[in-house]
């Protein structure tokens, strides 16, 4: 008999409640949850196949099932039972900790984890090893969006929600291809137009993108200059008399100094930085101000970027310099990229935060911290974030690595120094539910996990709204839930290290429902009187419906939008501006380099194609990688469709097939993130193997939220010889 069992989408921050049909033993069917709010009964081509992609890892034997070791390196894993694998674990950390101290080693974990893994994980190092060296790839993702808010508004709190969509009249997408990377929102934004056909829907983007195709207004930005575009939007917002004086002066602080600096930005020069023409700025700006209620939606456009905090910074400055937010239809709305990157932020579980929100380098937050986990203190000394910690462990700084849920070995930017440090670490653990992620041929241990459909814990979506996560099949193989690993290395670390002190970790991993609801209890309670503060919820009330931050004890409900009474959470209640300055790309383009590279998703492939790519009808919209550039480069380099062209930056080299399309703009090429080694055999300068378009990108980041600039690569494009 088919059961049915409630759940959530395992892709992209829309967060889609799904309806998961099994025989108990197998997955046979996926379906849009119709009362979840994120989706209300739709999926998008990737959600609707969560059942095909599952029944194919099983036949195609992509997913790691048992305990593997390596003896050494370069050799074939071997099978070893759970207790040798985690004793092999707990003794190499604890030499390694003892020999060279708690920051030699580190932790790279996921926004695919749940709230609950995620929790235990950033416990295990912050609490018990004393280290901060614990980071996420959602540091690739969304950081530059939580110092964007932190700096702006005062915490790291999206204010506005899906519902949003429905009430705006001017929606401003930029840097966000949602077409393709979050589709079921995007239908919801062409069913309120539609609806609607008074909204404007404006987009910035170097891309004419499909998500640029519906705009009523496209404006085809240089890469990296954003900032410039939003400060000359402002520019001519104060010129209009379109700003709301009355509104700043009540409920903001900063606005004289960043008025002195869009003095200059004029629209003459924003249009020639921007590569726009005057009449479209002005456009913008109107539309921006003068609607009666303008979302923006932003994603990793602006967060991939060395100036990704300062991008973030001043399209809020926008929302608050015409009083666009706190109403309906009205704010600055940071799409997530993967699931649970909220649920990570929430929790801490990056090296510069600790749990629900507080700061690491907030004296206080570290003691709040240390008494609710009943340990002494917590670690002063900064972590290192994504790129450092693999450029430590290249250094040999970082002698022993455990990697969860992700695939550094193609996902980071400048592949070479990442697999040097793979290949330099004494000690790499990787925890994965597929062994066909290039990361898993550099462990020295392989910890096999569960994924979607086997889990049961919890993730926060982009609107701040909390879903079940619910187990519909049992475990296959000898595979364990993330944050049950983590708890029994833990305890078996903390009677090395802490021996006749009680654990840390009194969570039971025999009674896993139980175990998680512990978990989450405790970040619950981590999260009293913050700004998340979700004390009015709980597992049951979970069981019902999705619900969204702040829900405070004795609440009914969560807060749909924040800031309606126009007090934020700073010292003194106001929203601040920032005062940022426009600063171009890391690695402009030059005679050597002559193109701008940027890099994004495909509608039917999620990341490194672990899950994706087990399904052939998922390669039905794009087959196969390209390099894209605008047919006018082709010809004026001899160029024909199909070609293979060597795609060069100054970390290294692939060959790829070249496509032609006006989408891309001239001087500029894109490249899709998913395809790794196994399709593109490329080459670093060192003579290293490398992993898709990765080889070429750069490690620089944004200094404040130390995100990469995987945007944009300076690169030259040169037909490939055939033999
Ligand atoms: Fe899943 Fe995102 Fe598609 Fe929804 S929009 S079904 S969350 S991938």
């Amino acid at each position: 008999m088919t059961q049915e069992t409630r759940s959530t989408c395992p892709y992209c921050g829309v967060g889609c409640g799904v309806i998961i049909e099994s025989d108990g033993a197998q997955i046979t069917g996926v379906r849009g949850d119709p009362d979840h709010p994120a989706n209300f009964g739709k999926l998008c081509s990737k959600g609707s196949t969560l059942h095909l992609t599952a029944a194919a890892a099983v036949t195609q034997q992509v997913r790691l099932l048992h305990p593997m070791r390596r003896e050494h390196r370069g050799e074939r894993a071997t099978r070893v039972s759970w207790d040798q694998a985690l004793g092999f674990a707990t003794e190499t950390f604890a030499q390694v900790i003892r020999a060279d101290g708690p920051d030699a080693v580190g932790f790279y974990i996921s926004g695919q984890l749940l709230t609950e893994d995620y929790y235990v994980f950033n416990k295990l190092a912050k609490g018990l090893i004393g280290t901060n060296n614990i980071d996420t790839n959602s540091r690739l993702c969304m950081s530059s969006a939580v110092a964007g808010y932190k700096m702006t508004l005062g915490a790291d709190a999206p204010p506005s929600c899906y519902d949003d969509v429905n009430h705006a009249g001017c929606i401003f997408i930029a840097g966000s291809n949602a077409a393709w990377a979050h589709p079921v929102l995007f239908r919801r934004i062409e069913e309120a137009r539609a609806a609607n056909p008074a909204m404007k829907i404006v987009c910035c983007d170097p891309r004419r993108t499909d998500t640029a195709d519906i705009a009523d207004l496209f404006l085809a930005i240089q890469p990296g200059t954003d900032v410039m575009l939003f400060h000359g939007m402002l520019h001519v917002m104060l010129w209009e008399g379109w700003v709301r004086h009355d509104w700043i002066g009540r409920h903001t602080s900063g606005f004289d100094e960043l008025k002195a600096t869009v003095r200059d930005c004029t629209p003459d020069s924003v249009a020639q930085v921007c590569g726009i023409r005057k009449e479209d700025l002005l456009e913008a700006a109107r539309l921006f101000a003068t609607s009666p209620a303008t979302l923006s939606l932003y994603c990793q456009g602006l967060n991939q970027s060395t100036s990704g905090t300062a991008k973030n910074a001043a399209l809020i400055n926008l929302h608050l310099a015409t009083a666009q937010i706190g109403r309906p239809g009205a704010g600055p709305f940071s799409l997530t990229g993967q699931p649970n990157a909220m649920g990570g932020r929430e929790v801490g579980g990056l090296a510069n935060l600790l749990s629900a929100h507080r700061d690491l380098a907030n004296p206080q937050h570290r003691a709040e911290v240390a008494a609710l986990w009943g340990v002494p203190s917590v670690p002063e000394k900064p972590g290192k974030t994504a790129v450092e910690m693999f450029q430590a462990a290249a250094d040999g700084e970082i002698k022993a690595l455990w990697i969860a849920c992700t695939n550094p070995a193609q996902s980071m930017p400048d592949q070479a120094t990442v697999r040097r440090a793979l290949e330099r670490a004494e000690f790499v653990v990787v925890q994965e539910a597929f062994l066909t992620t290039a990361t898993c041929d550099y462990a020295d241990l392989l910890l096999p996990a569960t994924t979607w459909g086997e889990k049961t814990g919890t993730v926060t979506n982009s609107e701040r709204r909390i879903s079940r996560v619910r187990p519909a099949v049992p475990p296959p193989g000898s595979t364990r839930h993330d944050w049950a690993i983590a708890v029994d290395f833990a305890r078996r670390l903390e009677r090395k290290l802490r021996p006749g002190i009680a654990t840390l970790f009194p969570y039971s991993t025999t009674a896993p429902e139980a175990g998680v609801e512990a978990v989450w209890n405790e970040h619950r309670e981590s999260t009293r009187g913050r700004d998340l503060d979700i004390t009015g919820m709980s597992y049951a009330l979970l069981e019902k419906a999705p619900l969204q931050w702040p829900m405070r004890s004795g609440e009914a409900q969560g807060k749909l939008r924040l800031y309606e009474d126009g007090i934020f959470p700073t010292p003194d209640g106001k929203a601040r501006f920032a005062n940022v300055t426009y600063r171009p790309v890391a690695e402009p383009r030059e005679s050597r380099f002559p193109f701008s590279l940027t890099t994004g998703r495909l509608r039917d492939q999620w990341h490194g194609m672990s899950r994706t790519g087990t399904l052939g009808r998922l390669f039905g919209h794009v087959a196969e990688p390209s390099v894209q550039m605008n047919p006018q480069d082709m010809q004026r380099r001899g160029l024909a469709e199909g070609d293979l062209v060597h795609l060069t930056s100054k970390r290294g080299s692939i060959v790829v097939p070249v496509q032609g399309t006006e989408q891309v703009g001239l001087s500029q090429a894109f490249m899709a993130m998913h395809w790794g080694g196994e399709y593109l055999g490329g080459l670093s300068n060192t003579g290293q193997p490398l992993a898709g378009v990765n080889a070429l990108t750069t490690s620089a980041f944004c200094p404040t939220s130390k995100q990469p600039e995987l945007k944009h690569a300076a690169v030259k494009i040169l037909k490939a010889e055939l033999p």
